[in-house]
């Protein structure tokens, strides 16, 4: 890739680079009577980004995906400079999954000198992850904004597998009257049920089985609900134990949370999200799960 300018062709798909190349290739695609679909990523694709592709696709849309490892929603103890970028293994799920366009901005263009604007959605952020990732979700709503605004879709795809994020996302396009519509899809799990996740790369084998122990907590979460269970506690120490018995891990958190505003439940009476939060060996893994409760509670 070394030496291109702003875009190259590459067997249909587009590669672009500069804000000027994706501004003209989108534009030309609504001239042509498409509309835009829009998948941003961090790279390192998997099952569960493609399903975002898939669900993007479709006649008559032109399909656009960002690959950008985004500084600065990693905190300095984070993984940023461990993060997988494998860009021409990345680049060939694109072209197989006929995207038309990749947008691979460098870090430069997005944060220029000068840069200094925070888009911070409050609330909705201020608990689970944000409580344990200070700064990480002003750096991915401004980026988000910033890629909204450059790419200017008609549909962005996000994934449940980041609950909250979807939920800050969805808050702030409301909050600032942004003209796209935000889709969330469902997860993408391996056979034992651990979401996929660019960050299982980090595990090791014995880890790698131990991190079932998330998904296994969701379902027992929520099995506790279907047999009654309204107490929130109650809940979280029935996902908190299969957890702990898994193996060696920190909690972050278990929790029960409201799912609009993904603040803590205490009594469960209507629709919540079981959200945990776990790390295992140099992983720290997330994962949540909807659970859909009656509003009288019964
Ligand atoms: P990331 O590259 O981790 O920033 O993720 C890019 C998008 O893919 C986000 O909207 C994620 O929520 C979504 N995503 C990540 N993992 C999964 C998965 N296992 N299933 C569905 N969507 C996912």
């Amino acid at each position: 890739l070394a030496g291109w300018g702003g875009w190259v062709y590459d067997g249909g798909m587009i590669i672009g680079k500069t804000i000027e190349a994706v501004r003209s290739a989108v534009a030309e695609a609504r001239v042509a009577g498409r509309s835009i679909h829009f998948v941003p990523t961090m790279g390192a694709l998997h099952e569960g980004h493609l399903s975002l592709v898939r669900a993007a696709r479709g006649p008559g849309r032109f399909v656009v995906v960002s690959i950008f490892v985004n500084p600065t929603q990693f905190g300095p103890n984070e993984d940023l400079a461990q993060y997988p970028r494998p860009i021409e293994a990345d680049l060939e799920k694109c072209r197989a999954e006929d995207v038309d366009l990749v947008y691979l901005p460098p870090v430069e263009a997005i944060y220029p000198e000068g840069f200094c604007t925070t888009v911070h959605v409050a609330g909705v952020t201020e608990h689970l992850c944000g409580a344990h990732r200070p700064g990480h979700f002003d750096g991915v709503t401004t980026v988000v904004a910033k890629l909204l605004n450059i790419v200017q879709p008609d549909v962005a795809y996000f994934g449940q597998k980041d609950a909250q994020q979807a939920a800050a996302i969805g808050r702030m396009v409301a909050d600032l009257n942004m003209p796209v519509s935000i889709a969330v899809c469902p997860t993408v799990r391996e056979p034992d049920g651990l979401a996929l996740s660019s960050r299982n790369a980090y595990l090791g084998e014995a880890e790698r089985k131990q991190a079932r122990s998330l998904y296994a907590a969701l379902r027992a979460g929520e099995d506790a609900i279907a047999h009654g269970e309204r107490d929130a506690a109650g809940v979280t120490a029935v996902m908190r134990r299969h957890i702990e018995q898994a193996g060696p891990c920190r909690i972050d958190y278990v929790e029960v949370a409201e799912p609009a505003t993904m603040r803590p439940v205490v009594r469960i009476a209507g629709p919540v999200v079981l959200a945990v939060a776990v790390r295992i060996g140099d992983a720290r893994l997330i994962d949540n799960l909807p659970v859909d409760v009656p509003a009288d509670g019964g």
